[in-house]
């Protein structure tokens, strides 16, 4: 019934920047979106979140041929096998986006896997870097997959917006609590149902409170191998969308943790590392938003060209001829801008991790949070609004399960809550924007004085 078109994601940017290499990796990133992560992405969307977490689920097929490709090594430094050249901006970009086009929730679980090691690649020990970080570069069948345990039952905005929020923070008590014990601490409770690859991670970048007494904010980020004595999971939820990648809960009963693992302590830089974090997944969610726009696009251009109503194909009518139009105006604007946002947080964040010590009343270091969230808000949107004209272009055929648009509505709809909820996002980018944001001579009591 559909005959895909695409145009590879060409917007006007694209015409005069785009090197050989660039193009390469672009059609190559969009060979393993149409050709694996496709079926794959159907496949787990019909199955019982049991069937998708047991031996021989296509995740884990799709996973293990991410790493016989070296997708997972692609944003690696060198010296663990990543390109001899760092991928440009530019280039990230683009492979972000072709394989969200092709499967939000396995392009979700492509990132997670990443994050534990890429943390370890920058701020690890040599040592650490030999036991954790090695093996999973040098894996090439799937054995290992890595989680970001951040957000609790009680606690999902309250993670995202906290860092630089003035809430009352001594309330918020975590529900993962570390405790001293020697050279390491000792880790007791949970992360929530959401945590996205939880049920088949073998490892997890967690945050977790040092100290019972202390609040949420004085947290420490770690990575903790999952095979550790004391971790349980939890059954895999059962989501409206992005049922390509599991979501579940992990436990963690007395589980020891050596400060070798804490790559991040709690203080003050915890602060400011989180903040570029958050900048850098910021940024990188965006450009996969607008591929799930793109592929929405996509399947409803395809559709309108060929169902005939009134005489003639779909096409013909104003109505059908203006929504493409804007959908096609909204996805250029998004990727513009997340191309952008990327390429400046990539070049500033890391001076923001490794910076001195946030303080309160200055700007924040490196990557800029308003823009960062901006972006993402807007691809986020912009994913949610397209998928949903998509399915209005498509007209029953586009809610019937035979149809993709329908996947990509349910799919893009996660987006607003996925990565922080766009309400709580826009509140931090705002913060930023009131706190920092420069404006040019502006003197109150002279404007009153003249009124
Ligand atoms: C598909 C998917 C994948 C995910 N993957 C992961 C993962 O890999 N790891 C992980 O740890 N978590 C993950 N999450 C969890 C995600 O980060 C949270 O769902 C998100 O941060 C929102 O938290 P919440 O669901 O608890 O909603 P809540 O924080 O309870 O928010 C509920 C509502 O209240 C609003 N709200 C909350 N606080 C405020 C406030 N202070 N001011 C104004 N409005 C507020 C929100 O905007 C929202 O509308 C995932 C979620 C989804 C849907």
């Amino acid at each position: 019934m559909r005959a895909l078109t695409t145009d590879l994601g060409v917007g006007f940017l694209d015409l005069e920047e785009l090197s050989d290499e660039d193009r390469m990796l672009q059609t190559e990133a969009h060979r393993v979106a149409a050709e694996v992560f496709r079926p794959a992405a159907r496949a787990l969307d019909a199955m019982t979140p049991a069937e998708r977490v047991a031996p021989g689920s296509p995740f884990f097929e799709v996973m293990g041929t991410l790493k016989s490709l070296g997708y997972h090594r692609l944003f690696l430094p060198p010296e663990y096998g990543g390109p001899p050249e760092p991928l440009s901006p530019l280039a990230q970009a683009l492979v972000l986006e072709e394989l969200g086009w092709g499967s939000l929730g396995l392009t979700t679980a492509f990132l997670t896997d990443m994050l534990p090691f890429s943390s370890i690649a920058a701020l690890g020990s040599d040592e650490l870097k030999q036991q954790l970080l090695v093996p999973w570069a040098e894996d090439e069948e799937g054995r290992f997959h890595g989680c970001w345990a951040i957000t609790e039952p009680d606690h999902g905005s309250d993670f995202l917006l906290g860092i630089r929020d003035d809430m009352d923070r001594s309330s918020q008590r975590g529900q993962l609590v570390a405790t001293r014990q020697g050279d390491g601490w000792v880790l007791r409770g949970q992360k929530s149902a959401w945590v996205s690859s939880g049920p088949v991670a073998t490892h997890a970048a967690v945050h977790a409170q040092a100290g019972a007494d202390e609040s949420l904010h004085h947290s420490f980020y770690a990575v903790v191998p999952l095979d550790t004595p004391g971790v349980r999971k939890g059954a895999p939820a059962d989501m409206l969308g992005v049922r390509d990648d599991p979501q579940g809960e992990i436990f963690f009963d007395d589980v020891f943790v050596p400060d070798a693992n804490v790559l991040i302590g709690s203080g003050p830089l915890y602060a400011v590392f989180g903040d570029q974090l958050l900048c850098v997944t910021s940024t990188t969610i965006a450009p996969v938003a607008v591929g799930v726009a793109r592929a929405a696009f996509e399947e409803a251009l395809a559709y309108a060209r060929n169902r005939v109503q009134g005489g003639g194909p779909i096409t013909r009518h104003k109505n059908i001829q203006l929504t493409l139009y804007a959908m096609f105006e909204k996805i250029e604007s998004a990727r513009a801008y997340a191309r952008q946002a990327l390429e400046y947080v990539r070049r500033t964040s890391i001076a923001g991790i490794g910076g001195p010590a946030a303080d309160p009343g200055q700007a924040p270091l490196g990557a800029s949070p308003r823009h960062s969230r901006a972006a993402q808000i807007m691809a986020k949107r912009v994913a949610y609004e397209v998928a949903h004209d998509a399915v209005q272009v498509c007209g029953a055929f586009g809610l019937s399960r035979e149809s993709l648009t329908e996947k990509l509505l349910r799919d893009a709809r996660c987006l607003l809550i996925e990565d922080g909820t766009i309400e709580v996002l826009a509140l931090d980018a705002a913060r930023d924007l009131i706190d920092h944001y420069e404006t040019s001579d502006y003197d109150f009591e002279e404007v009153m004085a003249q009124w």
